[in-house]
C-alpha cells in the first residue's frame, strides 16, 4: 500500500515538475492569436505586463493613413488608439503630409510579443513613422519594404536634415491631446522642441519623453481610458514632472554631455537588462483576466 501511495507520489512529482518547465510563454500564446477577443474592449494590466480585451483594427488604409508591416498583423488596439490615430492622422494633412505611417499597435488580444517592444502589451501603445506619409497607395509588398527615416545626426546630438516643422507641429498636437499620457521620442528630438518652443507654451512638452532609439519613429502612449478599471495607470516620475514640468531642464543635458564626454560614457549605456523580460512572462505573471482573454472566442 505504501509503496503504491510513493509511486503515486513520485508519478504526481514528476508531473509537477514536468508542467513547469513546459510552462508556455505568455508571448508565444499570444502571439498565436489572429483575433481580438469578443469580449468588451478593456486595456488590463500595465503597458509592459498585461493584455487587451476586445481589441479593434485599425483599418490597414484609411483616409488619412496606413498601416505598416501588415505581416506582424499588430495594427490592433483598443477603440481610444484607433480613434486618436483617426484624428492625429488627419491632423497632419493640415501641416503637409498625405497622412501618418504607422507602425506597431498591439496584436490582436495585446499580451508580450515574441519579438520588439517590452511594451504595446494593452492596446494603447502605437508606433507612428518619421517618414512622412507621401503616397497613400502602398502595396502590402511595399508596405513590407519601405523604410522610416531617422530624424537624428549621425552624431547623436542633433536632429537631421528630415526633421521638419510639420514633425514638429504633429508632435505638439499629439503631446496636447489629453487622451495621451507621454510620447518617446530620440532625445536630440526633444532639446529640438524645447529649442523651438515659444515661452509661454511649454506645458505640452511635459508629454515629450527623450528616450534610447525612438528616431525612426515616435511613440505614443495613451492614459488609461475613464472607466478602465483594469487597466494601470503610469505614475510620472519626480524628474519627469520637475522645473515646471517641461523637462527641458538640466536634467536633458545627460544627453548632450555624455555624447561630448567619450572618455566617461563612450556610448550612452544601454538600460540595465531586467531580470525577467517581457519574453519570459508566463501566464502566472500576467493579470488573471488575461487567461479569458486568451481563451474566449
Ligand atoms: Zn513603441
Amino acid at each position: 500500500m505504501s509503496t503504491i501511495r510513493t509511486a503515486v507520489a513520485a508519478i504526481l512529482m514528476v508531473l509537477a515538475a514536468v508542467s513547469v518547465a513546459a510552462e508556455p510563454k505568455a508571448n508565444q500564446l499570444f502571439g498565436a492569436k489572429d483575433v481580438p477577443s469578443r469580449q468588451k474592449s478593456q486595456p488590463i494590466g500595465f503597458y509592459s505586463k498585461g493584455c487587451a480585451a476586445g481589441n479593434v483594427q485599425l483599418p490597414e488604409t484609411g483616409p488619412t493613413w496606413q498601416a505598416m508591416r501588415l505581416s506582424r498583423n499588430r495594427n490592433w488596439g483598443q477603440p481610444e488608439m484607433i480613434d486618436f490615430i483617426r484624428d492625429l492622422s488627419a491632423y497632419a494633412t493640415t501641416v503637409g503630409w498625405k497622412g501618418l505611417y504607422v507602425g506597431d499597435i498591439s496584436q490582436p488580444r495585446g499580451g508580450p510579443m515574441t519579438s520588439g517592444h517590452a511594451s504595446h502589451q494593452v492596446g494603447l501603445d502605437a508606433d507612428i513613422w518619421m517618414l512622412p506619409a507621401t503616397n497613400l497607395r502602398l502595396s502590402r509588398k511595399q508596405r513590407e519594404s519601405i523604410s522610416s527615416i531617422s530624424v537624428r545626426s549621425s552624431d547623436q546630438r542633433r536632429v537631421n536634415g528630415n526633421w521638419t516643422q510639420a514633425h514638429a507641429a504633429i508632435l505638439k498636437r499629439a503631446a496636447s491631446d489629453p487622451r495621451v499620457d507621454r510620447i518617446f521620442v530620440t532625445p536630440p528630438v526633444k532639446i529640438e522642441l524645447c529649442k523651438s518652443a515659444r515661452r509661454k507654451d511649454t506645458k505640452w512638452l511635459q508629454k515629450i519623453r527623450p528616450f534610447y532609439g525612438h528616431h525612426y519613429h515616435f511613440h505614443v502612449r495613451l492614459k488609461c481610458p475613464k472607466g478602465a478599471r483594469a487597466c494601470r495607470t503610469q505614475t510620472p516620475t519626480v524628474k519627469e514632472i520637475s522645473n515646471g514640468g517641461n523637462g527641458c531642464d538640466a536634467s536633458l543635458n545627460w544627453w548632450v554631455t555624455d555624447m561630448l564626454n567619450p572618455p566617461k560614457v563612450a556610448k550612452p549605456a544601454p538600460p540595465a537588462p531586467k531580470k525577467r523580460s517581457a519574453r519570459d512572462y508566463t501566464m502566472a505573471d500576467l493579470p488573471q483576466q488575461c487567461s479569458a482573454v486568451l481563451t474566449a472566442r
